[in-house]
Order: C-alpha cells, then structure tokens, then sequence
C-alpha cells in the first residue's frame, strides 16, 4: 500500500498539539471563529471556547473563499496585517491556555504562520498541493489534513503521505464533507462521510477528526452530526464558534454559540465513555 503500512506503525498515533495530546482515549475539541477578525472578538470567544471545554483554538487568517470579492481572512492584506492577525491567534492562545491552528493557503505563507501557531491546517482546497505539503511538513510542527470534497479516501491517505514521507508522521486528518449528488438541493453544504471515520482508523494509523461546521453549513445539525462523528469513533471534533454570528464575515449560518458548544463537548464525553 501506498501509505501507512509503509511506516510501520500500527493502532492510532497519539499526535501531541502543545500539551494537548489528539488520538487517545479522549476526544479533543478544537473550537473558535471561521476567521481572525479583530482583536477583541477573537479574545472574547477564545476565552468562552475555553469556559466550554475546548482545549485549542482555531482561526483562519488566510481565507480560502470561493470569491475573490469574499473577505479573504486579514493575513491576504499583506504581510503586516498577516503578522498582526497571527499575533492575536497566538496571544489568545497564550491566555486562554489553548494551543492553536490555522490554515496556510499557499507556500508562501508557511514560513511565517510556522512561527506563530502549535499546528499547520492544510485546508479541503488544497489537499492535492503536493508542494505544500512538502514545506508544510518540514516544519516539523502537526498537520491537520483536510479532506478535498471531491477526494476519495483512498486519495485522501495516500496525499497524507506526502506530509508522512518527510518525516512528520505527526498528521490528524480531519473529514469536512463531500460533494452532495444529484440535481436537486440536498439542504446541506456538504455530505459528511461518517463512515469516512472508521474506515480511516482501519486503513492508517492518523487520528481523524470530524469537521461538522463545514461539512453542513448549518448551526442546526451541528449537534447531532459532532454526536454521530463521536459515536463514529472521531478521535475529535472541530466546531466553529461566534457569539455574535450576525457580526461575522464568513460562515455565519454554521457557528453555534459558546453554550451550545458546552452542551456538545460535555455530551461528546459521555458518549465516548459508551461508545
Ligand atoms: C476551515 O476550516 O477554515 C475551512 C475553510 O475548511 P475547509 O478547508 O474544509 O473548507
Ligand atoms: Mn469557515
């Protein structure tokens, strides 16, 4: 095979993310906003991210929009406002006591975010970039691996070895959906592909965690569908979370609030203990 069996490592790595240890016995839960937008937005929901139960904390501060004419994420502005958006995410971080992840969305800007966060997120786009996968993973830092949604799970492990094959085996891939079928709506952003969960945990040695925010586009189902990802065996979850959705720049249908993320990391424990 193409990749894992290659490495010669079996049951599921336990990959450590600052003092937060993704592929054990507990879930992890990594929350926070789609974007870095502000200073004290960013502040005010890591803080409640936190009071809720998540143990790090994500933001995206190069945006991969489907429009240009779309914010894309404060670092796309330049490289000073990148540093300042990437400053706050890791400062936050810092206070809060959550290590912290963001996407990278080309080559040029790993160098840079590397100095500023506990993990690389390599987002659904650009699952294919072999390139960056490459640099990414010199970084020697995690990767998260975003499935494309138009990705087989075959494709999907054997790109995760790009990362693998230059030594950072420290990889937590994470299922966001795929493609809907079909003509008609299907009432969802995405399909997520919970089987995706076990199948993964048979095939390769990487955690794999469930993106449900993605994967629907709607606050509604992100209650159930992080439940069926646990009940899955995800080894975590990671949730968008605004407490002023209607203030947000990007994904406000699909952010819940901080108390609903309680709700969900709590349940999310149980049901972990049962299942
Ligand atoms: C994200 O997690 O911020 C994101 C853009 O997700 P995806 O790459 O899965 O679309
Ligand atoms: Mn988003």
């Amino acid at each position: 095979r193409e990749y894992s069996s290659a490495y010669g490592e079996t049951g599921t790595r336990v990959v450590k993310i600052g003092d937060v240890e993704l592929g054990g016995d507990e879930p992890v839960f990594i929350a926070g906003p789609c974007a870095v937008e502000n200073h004290d937005d960013l502040f005010r929901i890591a803080e409640k991210c936190r009071a809720a139960g998540a143990q790090i904390l994500r933001g995206g501060v190069f945006k991969p929009r489907s429009s240009v004419h779309s914010f894309q994420g404060l670092g796309s502005a330049g490289t000073e406002e990148a540093i300042e958006a990437l400053t706050w995410l890791r400062d936050a971080g810092r206070e809060f006591g959550m290590p912290v992840v963001t996407e990278v969305r080309g080559e040029a800007q790993v160098d840079l975010v590397s100095h500023y966060v506990d993990m690389i997120q390599i987002g659904a786009r650009n699952m294919y970039d072999q390139d960056l996968l490459q640099t990414a993973a010199r970084k020697k830092l995690p990767v998260m691996f975003k499935r494309h949604f138009g990705a087989s799970i075959e494709e999907f492990l054997c790109f995760s070895e790009y990362i693998a094959a230059e030594g950072n085996k420290d990889i937590i891939l994470c299922e966001r959906g795929i493609v809907p079928l079909g003509k008609g709506k299907n009432f969802t952003r995405y399909m997520l592909d919970l089987a995706a969960v076990p199948v993964i945990q048979k095939e390769t040695y990487l955690p794999i965690i469930v993106d449900p925010s993605h994967a629907t586009g709607r606050r509604d189902l992100i209650r159930s569908m992080s439940l069926a990802s646990i009940a899955a065996g995800a080894a975590g979850l990671m949730i968008e979370v605004h407490d002023r959705p209607e203030e947000a720049r990007c994904d406000a249908a699909q952010m819940i609030q901080p108390s609903e993320l309680k709700d969900i990391i709590d349940s999310a424990r149980q049901l972990r203990k049962i299942a």
